[in-house]
């Protein structure tokens, strides 16, 4: 019986996510496995960002009732700062950012911004307040322009244009037929992995919000075309409280702090120089991408 209402479960769930304008969180949070919908609490007040500090307290979370995930993350993220979550794949570092989207409740603790509950304000102010730039972004059968003014209702053509400067994809646009209004998409004109980032990062300058996250956002690139991502990346950290899921350590070297997750537990954390020296799980994996990049390097 469950398995019937299923098709229909996701009918609705894709409808109010369109609705709800969260649709181009689809690449980053799988919609197929998205369950049921968070609701607001009654009477929900809007988030309220002064400074725009995180914090997650004791967070503990299961997808399946007999599976913990989250197994009691302690992680405090001050205003402003660069906090880059890293870790074996599996180990809930995407979780831990669709936890602070509040795409699903937990089952112990709680995730604050600015003090407020993320359970006790309204989901819209909530989700307005965050950014996500996720690994593969999902382009509109539309202009290049509209899907740049998607970060924001009501975006000007101003905004349009100075986000696609700080995207640095504004040259790209310029030299199209029809600039912002040329049609992109699987019907449109095809962008490459790394044009397909730049729209998204200049959709999230459109956004403008306080609080970013990047789950691995340059890790289907070509480690060309991410180092070049990567320099935008990082002026559009700041002045954000930001979280950075990144698979390649070199991508990451920057952040403030770095939390390597294991398993649904933070195994250590501190800056990369820290991490280095205290020669255990980080070190380890610092060393094993090097070879790597090494190896690669040799080959070409
Ligand atoms: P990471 O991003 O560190 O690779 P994830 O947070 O995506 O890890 O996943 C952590 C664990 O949760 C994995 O074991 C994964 O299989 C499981 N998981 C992820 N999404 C779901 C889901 N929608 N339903 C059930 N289990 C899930
Ligand atoms: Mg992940």
């Amino acid at each position: 019986l469950a398995q019937l209402f299923r098709p229909l479960d996701l009918l609705g769930m894709v409808y109010r996510t369109v609705k709800q304008g969260a649709i181009d969180m689809g690449a980053m949070f799988d919609l197929i496995d998205t369950p049921a919908e968070v609701q607001d609490a009654p009477g929900a007040a809007p988030l309220q960002v002064s400074s725009g500090q995180v914090r997650f307290e004791d967070v503990r979370f299961a997808y399946d009732p007999d599976r913990e995930i989250l197994k009691g993350i302690d992680l405090d993220i001050p205003a402003g700062a660069t906090v880059a979550v890293v870790g074996p794949s599996g180990a809930g570092k995407s979780t831990l950012a669709r936890i602070l989207y509040r795409f699903y409740d937990l089952t112990g603790g709680r995730v604050t911004i600015d003090g407020q509950d993320i359970a006790a304000v309204t989901q819209t102010s909530l989700r307005a307040a965050i950014g996500i730039v996720p690994q593969d972004t999902v382009l509109f059968n539309e202009t290049i322009g509209y899907n740049i003014a998607y970060g924001r209702e009501g975006a000007s053509e101003d905004d349009i244009a100075a986000a696609a400067r700080g995207a640095a994809i504004a040259p790209f646009i310029q030299a199209l037929p029809d600039g912002f209004d040329t049609r992109v998409g699987e019907r449109g004109l095809k962008l490459s992995g790394g044009e397909k980032q730049r729209v998204a990062i200049a959709r999230t300058l459109v956004k403008d919000p306080p609080i970013l996250i990047l789950d691995e956002a340059t890790s289907a690139l070509d480690s060309r075309t991410e180092a070049e991502i990567q320099a935008t990346l990082e002026t559009i950290e700041q002045g954000r409280t930001t979280i950075v899921i990144a698979h390649r350590l070199s991508t990451i070297v920057h952040a403030d702090r770095i939390v390597v997750l294991e398993a649904g537990r933070i195994a250590e954390q501190g800056t990369h120089a820290e991490l280095l020296r205290a020669g255990k799980l980080y070190a380890e994996m610092w060393a094993r991408q090097a070879a790597e990049q090494d190896a690669a390097l040799a080959a070409e």
